[in-house]
């Protein structure tokens, strides 16, 4: 059977950034694996006036790199049409209907239509008020909508906008995305936890120590000040991506593979993170300068405000408050300009119980980018007389080949809304409920805005991050500055 899929894309936001570096490209591995072919197009619509043939050359370029010859860029971009477009037209909205029909009817694409929304969060509720009402929305195919983050900027707007949302479209219709659900290694998480007896029999708090989430960038804000210095790593970094890998962590074990049960059993994880004790449990810090004064200090990059208390750091320990998780400490930072950029897991268990032995760390460590691959620590005995014990690691890192050949995030996130599978995004509960956990510890830091640790560019974030480990006999188990 041809795997071949039929969908007409209407992205918003078509000359943006994000559709240059990831969605043309994901669009054409999808179109050179055959998922896409001859029944598909794309409009892509935005402020600027961009003719058809302008429009095709930038897609041509964003794949440039990728595609396998100049007569298939060629032919993957003539599926592409450009409508310049002010979202709060209804006018526009004619046109683009007329324009979306006689595309279905050029590529017999048979009525499925997928909605991009690539920008602000501001727009999403007038764009899908106005599909629905000029009849963008047909009846005889699949209509789905895909939402870039960030959700909302808290519980009380992330609601409002859901509901704007949901009075076009219900929520099995709705992909948000958050890319990290699409990486290799963050879906990896899963098939360890249970196709493992050896990890899942001690996959508890019987067993494990800690278990520690790192998500930091070497990056400052670059150009995205404006929009950082509103947000800051907490709403930008916390609320989605690290608090759905710590449900994906903590997860019970679904009845069944299938979207349902997944969303189920994380949004029973989310729903019971316990509320910090926010000057004990959490830390936030904002860098300075690099020690030999290269990188800029967060309050001199462009458009952050000179005396910005805002966090380009956070550090803190989640609990997740069930009697299977309650004493396994989860720990969790993100920043920028921090020494290295990573995004990793690393799962500690306890030393067993007699220990008859010197015995080192047993540590598991998922490495989700940019390495990717699994890494075990285990305590093996040193070569030779006596019963000396030694660290040895059994890796399992994916080699340079296959990550070149693996599908990256959009793609696969984009290939799962072709196929209508949602378990790779995240449900309204979900968001609900981060949102929730994540406005009651900006609250607290909202009531002291005097103070917030600076740390160095290029380190691995102020003290206090170490001293909150500490005080609980653990550490950091990445540590670069070692
Ligand atoms: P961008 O600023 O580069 O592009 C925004 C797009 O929206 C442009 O095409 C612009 O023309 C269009 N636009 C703005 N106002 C409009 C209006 N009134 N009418 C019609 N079109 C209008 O933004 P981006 O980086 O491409 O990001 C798009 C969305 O994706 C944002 O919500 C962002 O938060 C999210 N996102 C981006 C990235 C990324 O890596 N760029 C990562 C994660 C999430």
């Amino acid at each position: 059977m041809s795997k071949e899929k039929r969908a007409l894309y209407i992205i918003f936001g078509a000359t943006g950034d994000l559709a240059s570096r990831k969605l043309y490209p994901a669009l054409y591995r999808l179109y050179s694996k055959g998922y896409l072919k001859e029944h598909f197009a794309v409009i892509g619509t935005a402020r600027r006036e961009w003719s058809d043939e302008y429009y095709q050359n930038i897609v041509k370029e964003a794949v440039d790199s990728i595609s396998d010859s100049e007569a298939d860029a060629e032919a993957f971009s003539s599926h592409f049409r450009y409508q310049s477009h002010n979202v709060n037209d209804s006018e526009h909205y004619h046109t683009l209907k007329n324009l979306a029909d006689s595309l279905d009817t050029k590529y017999d694409i048979q009525g499925n239509r997928i909605f991009y929304l690539s920008m602000s969060p501001n727009f999403f509720g007038t764009i899908t008020k106005h599909l629905r009402d000029q009849k963008l929305v047909t009846e005889n195919g699949f209509n789905r909508v895909i939402i870039e983050k960030p959700f909302g900027t808290d519980f009380e707007s992330s609601q409002h906008l859901n509901n704007e949302i949901n009075d076009s479209f219900d929520e099995n219709q709705l992909y948000r995305i958050d890319h990290y659900l699409g990486k290799e290694m963050v879906q990896t998480i899963l098939a360890l936890r249970f196709s493992n007896r050896l990890i899942k029999e001690s996959w508890n708090s019987d067993s494990l120590s800690s278990i520690q989430v790192t998500l930091s960038e070497d990056l400052g804000v670059e150009e995205r000040g404006g929009y950082y210095d509103k947000s800051g790593a907490l709403r930008d970094m916390v609320q989605n991506h690290i608090l759905q890998i710590v449900s994906l962590l903590t997860m019970d074990e679904p009845d069944s593979y299938t979207t349902e049960n997944v969303r189920k059993e994380k949004l029973a994880v989310l729903k019971s993170l316990k509320r910090p004790n926010v000057a004990e449990d959490f830390v936030r810090g904002q860098y300075s300068f690099s020690d030999n004064g290269n990188l800029k200090a967060y309050r001199d990059e462009e458009k952050v405000s000179a005396d910005s208390m805002t966090e380009t750091y956070v550090a803190g320990k989640v609990t997740v408050d069930t009697d299977k998780w309650r004493d396994v400490p989860i720990y969790i930072r993100t920043g920028k300009r921090m020494k290295e950029k990573t995004s990793r897991v690393d799962v500690l268990w306890k030393k067993t119980d007699q220990q008859i032995f010197d015995e080192g760390d047993s540590i598991l460590t998922i490495h989700i980018s940019p390495d990717e691959g699994i890494e075990l620590q285990l305590n093996d005995k040193k070569i030779g007389p006596g019963m000396e014990i030694q660290p040895v690691s059994l890796e399992a890192m994916r080699s340079k080949e296959m990550l070149k050949a693996r599908p990256e995030a959009y793609e696969k996130l984009l290939l799962d809304v072709l196929n209508g599978d949602e378990t790779h995004f995240a449900h309204w509960g979900e968001v609900a409920a981060s949102w929730k956990y994540v406005d009651f510890i900006r609250e607290a830091w909202n009531k002291d805005l005097e103070n917030i640790p600076f740390y160095t560019a290029c380190s691995m974030g102020p003290k206090e991050a170490d001293d909150l480990l500490a005080k609980d006999n653990q550490k950091w188990l990445y540590n670069p500055n070692k």
